[in-house]
């Protein structure tokens, strides 16, 4: 079959390999009709695969995904008896967790499949480079997906499929990054910082309307990003990342930059929350913990948990509360993928 693959440093071809097949009992294969570019990939692709892996190494690439469901074991589907493998059926669509577990083990029953503890962390499709591991990637012709009756999720009836490709990763991230805060206190005002990663931040501008905010501003330096903003709903406010211009009770901070996240630090209100979906390479990042102790920010940063927030998630989607789709900027064709996957653009989506 064929699958997109990185071959070297800033290198995307399709490259010809083995078909995956059902190895367990609680299998599904899928074939990925839409797939998304998370915010990950560009730097994936210009890593490149691990010297250790060795000369003429190549990883999969894509694991944000609307998928067809092709084949199942025989412990998922109607067949199965009730459970919620029960609701899958062959020729449906479904979205992917991206994140690979095995649904049963204390994190993935306890709401944080991320670390599951019966796989190595960081076990995802499309990033061999981070866990070691080959689960393949969502650019391909089919994919394995074990653990499938807690992986894959229906998707709603009478929503465009091509839309919620970047549902399992980044639309997740930035929801967990506002739900639960304004679950504990409805109505409050929220702030996302910008500095990178732009679709994340966006999503969770967007999730922060849907959920009822008080009011929601995106700030950054980035035209693109606040014309996308205000076009969701949100209040564009331009900032230099210097001091701050109001303080809020909820801060998003989204991005690759120290002086983004402090920004987003000197933006949070006494006693508020600042939820960073942030991963920073630079260990010369130093936090101001003395002022955030005086002032009681409290930090929130980690990882999403996508099997974990999915079925929530599809649900606001199911009742319209919630549409993915004004953040997308680009959908192109699946041949086209290997010449565009970098394109600079903040949401490309990839269909068949
Ligand atoms: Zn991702
Ligand atoms: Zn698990």
């Amino acid at each position: 079959m064929r699958q997109l693959t990185c071959t070297a440093s800033g290198a995307v071809e399709w490259c010809d390999v083995p078909d995956p097949t059902l190895d367990g009992p609680g299998d599904a294969l899928v074939r990925p009709v839409a797939v998304a570019r998370c915010e990950i990939d560009p730097l994936l692709v210009m890593a490149g695969p691990r010297a250790a892996d060795g000369p003429g190494f190549g990883f999969a690439l894509g694991h944000e995904a609307v998928v067809e469901i092709v084949a199942l074991g025989p412990e998922v589907g109607a067949g199965a008896g009730a459970g919620a493998g029960s609701r899958l059926a062959v020729g449906d669509l479904a979205l992917c967790s991206f994140q690979v577990g095995c649904g049963t083990c204390g994190p993935c029953t306890g709401g944080r499949s991320a670390v599951c503890a019966a796989l190595p962390l960081l076990s995802d499709y499309g990033m061999q480079p981070l866990s070691g591991v080959e689960y393949g990637g969502m650019l391909s012709d089919l994919v394995r997906v074990p653990h499938a009756a807690t992986m894959l999720v229906p998707v709603p009836a009478g929503v465009d499929p091509v839309q919620l490709a970047s549902v399992p990763d980044n639309v997740v991230d930035g929801y967990r990054s506002v739900a639960p805060h304004l679950a504990a206190s409805p109505g409050l005002d929220v702030l996302v910082v910008i500095h990178g990663n732009r679709s994340i931040g966006l999503y969770a501008a967007l999730s922060a309307l849907a959920l009822g905010a008080g009011s929601v501003t995106v700030e950054s330096d980035d035209p693109a990003v606040l014309g996308r903003a205000e076009a969701l709903g949100a209040r564009p406010v331009v900032t230099d990342f210097g001091r701050h211009q109001a303080r809020y009770p909820l801060v998003v901070d989204c991005g690759t930059e120290g002086r983004g996240l402090l920004h987003a630090v000197d933006s949070v209100a006494h006693e508020g929350v600042l939820h960073s979906v942030s991963y920073y390479l630079d260990p010369s990042i130093v936090l101001p913990l003395g002022k955030m102790y005086t002032r009681g920010v409290q930090l929130h940063i980690g990882r999403a948990h996508s099997a974990s927030s999915l079925p929530e998630v599809v649900g606001l989607i199911a009742a319209g509360r919630l549409d993915p789709a004004p953040v997308t900027t680009s959908v192109i064709g699946w041949d086209e993928a290997p010449e565009r996957y970098l394109d600079d653009t903040i949401k490309l989506i990839v269909t068949r």
